[in-house]
């Protein structure tokens, strides 16, 4: 079992490790309750880290004008989605916030006025995935939004400013699709394995040979690298939470890649941990 230790978040300097980063591909979003190899790669990776005392989640279906942090104690779970089985929203994912945390990460940012929210909550993005790291829903959980007035550059030099963070226990998660276009998905090969179109293969490789040879540069110019990346970031929103993880990468910290998978042709499932220390 999990434990939390709450005083680890608070006003104590920077006195913990430096805690690995993820980003998590979330799919669809009934890998919440399907059993399948996407959520035994993620209850796997949760077993590698060390305890987290809180944990921020940058998901992509947290768009807002400006910035927000989730500042409630018992964030409310959002059911963000139309048409899909009863079963899936009468998931509970009853995690509470961190208004301490939600503080910390406002005063962290300096290149943005972060506001505090008390109306969002958790959203699939956030707890489809994180029901599987941590099922028992005890380590606080805070969301952070994604301006959408902004560039990726902007989201990239903010990303930066939340590393101190990493040194107070808190585990920072993306989650979204580096490779998502629901337009272009093969509704008939859904359940074909690893299935992808070429260009969405060949945006995969290019973008997993960037993170690997830490060039961000390309990776925040993504809107520069052809056609394959064009029809894999169609929209920025999936996209930026991998921009996030990747920006608080320091020099020689290693990456592993897990659920390295395509799905539907046009999406991937691809994952990683930045290693911590
Ligand atoms: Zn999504």
């Amino acid at each position: 079992m999990k434990s939390v230790d709450l005083n680890k978040i608070g006003d104590l300097p920077g006195s913990t490790d430096l805690m690995p980063v993820l980003f998590l591909g979330h799919g669809s979003p009934m890998n919440a309750i399907e059993e399948n190899e996407f959520v035994e790669g993620f209850r796997s990776i949760s077993l590698q880290l060390p305890d987290p005392s809180a944990i921020l989640c940058i998901s992509a279906h947290w768009e807002t004008k400006g910035t927000f942090v989730t500042a409630m104690e018992q964030p409310p779970t959002i059911h963000d989605f139309g048409g899909f089985p009863k079963e899936l929203f009468e998931v509970q994912y009853p995690a509470p916030g961190s208004p301490v945390l939600a503080e910390q990460t406002r005063s962290a940012v300096k290149s943005a006025i972060v506001g505090l929210d008390d109306h969002w909550g958790l959203d699939h993005g956030a707890w489809s995935v994180l029901r599987h790291l941590y099922p028992d829903a005890k380590v606080p959980v805070v969301q952070l939004s994604l301006d959408y007035c902004k560039n990726p550059r902007y989201h990239f030099d903010l990303a930066r400013e939340l590393a101190s963070l990493r040194r107070k226990g808190v585990l920072i998660v993306g989650s979204g699709n580096m490779v998502h276009n629901l337009r272009m998905v093969a509704w008939d090969k859904l359940n074909v394995s690893g299935f992808g179109f070429d260009w969405a293969l060949e945006a995969s490789e290019r973008m997993k040979t960037f993170i690997q040879d830490g060039d961000n540069e390309s990776l925040i110019n993504y809107e520069m690298q052809g056609a394959s990346f064009h029809r894999a970031i169609p929209t920025p929103e999936h996209f930026l939470p991998a921009l996030y993880a990747l920006a608080l990468r320091e020099k020689n910290e290693e990456i592993t890649f897990f659920n390295d998978k395509a799905v539907g042709g046009s999406l991937t499932m691809t994952s990683f941990r930045i290693s911590g220390g």
